[in-house]
């Protein structure tokens, strides 16, 4: 789907833009869809003081808005496929123009490719790559039963977190979070993201974590490693 064609020369490009934003100390929350990545992004922004960075909700946001790269990016989301590097990489780079960034993010959902790893190494220091590592046959059942609350954004799950009875008639399922379509998902982050953990394990950053357990777990131990 050609996205990793001309993302150097689009990185350089931000990274001319940025040259006077020194963005120090970035977190990477890393591992596949429905690993619990946004679920555990709230407690360790508040640990660590850094602003959770999501792809995923950013690009929604254009999606709802209507706006032109909302355009762009729905017929991939939809389709359970990566968004094109250089929509991410142009996403990302306007995003760590805000004062919040400047001690460094959260990001949760990026990179999810080699080229999207690249880009962000010139712009930012990484300081640790969090893994949250889930089984693919847990995968489905969690993203399946996945509901969001409309109105605050808390993540719900049918079976494992149920929302309380006052809200249960207002969540709602993400459009992508449809079987069909996770396992597009899955596909994609086997192909496209997962290469990303040797890349960033050569490099010492990564911090693998057992996922497979209750969120309060899951959450412990990465505080204890942080
Ligand atoms: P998420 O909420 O992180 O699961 O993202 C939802 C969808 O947005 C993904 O299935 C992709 O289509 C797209 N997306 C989010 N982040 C990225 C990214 N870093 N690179 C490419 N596509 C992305």
């Amino acid at each position: 789907m050609g996205t990793s064609g001309g993302s150097r020369i689009v990185s350089d490009r931000y990274h001319c833009q940025l040259g006077r934003i020194h963005v120090t100390g970035s977190i990477v929350l890393f591992g596949p869809p429905g690993a619990g990545k946004g679920t555990q992004a709230g407690r360790i922004s508040e640990l660590t003081g850094k602003p959770q960075v999501s792809t995923g909700d950013m690009l929604r946001s254009a999606v709802a808005k209507g706006t032109d790269l909302g355009h762009e990016a729905k017929t991939f989301m939809e389709a359970g496929l990566l968004v094109p590097d250089s929509i991410i990489i142009g996403l990302i780079s306007e995003r760590l123009t805000n004062d919040d960034a400047a001690n460094g993010v959260l990001f949760d959902g990026f990179p999810r490719t080699i080229p999207q790893a690249e880009a962000l190494a010139e712009i930012v220091s990484v300081e640790a790559v969090i893994s949250i590592e889930v089984p693919d046959e847990s995968i489905v059942e969690r993203i399946v039963g996945r509901r969001m609350d409309p109105e605050t954004g808390e993540i719900y799950h049918i079976h494992f977190k149920p929302p309380p009875e006052d809200i249960s008639a207002r969540v709602v399922q993400r459009k992508d979070d449809t079987e069909d379509t996770v396992r597009s998902r899955l596909a994609a982050y086997h192909e496209q993201t997962a290469p990303l953990a040797k890349w960033y394990s050569e490099q010492g950053l990564l911090i693998r974590i057992d996922g497979n357990r209750p969120i309060e777990d899951v959450g412990n131990s990465i505080a204890s490693m942080l």
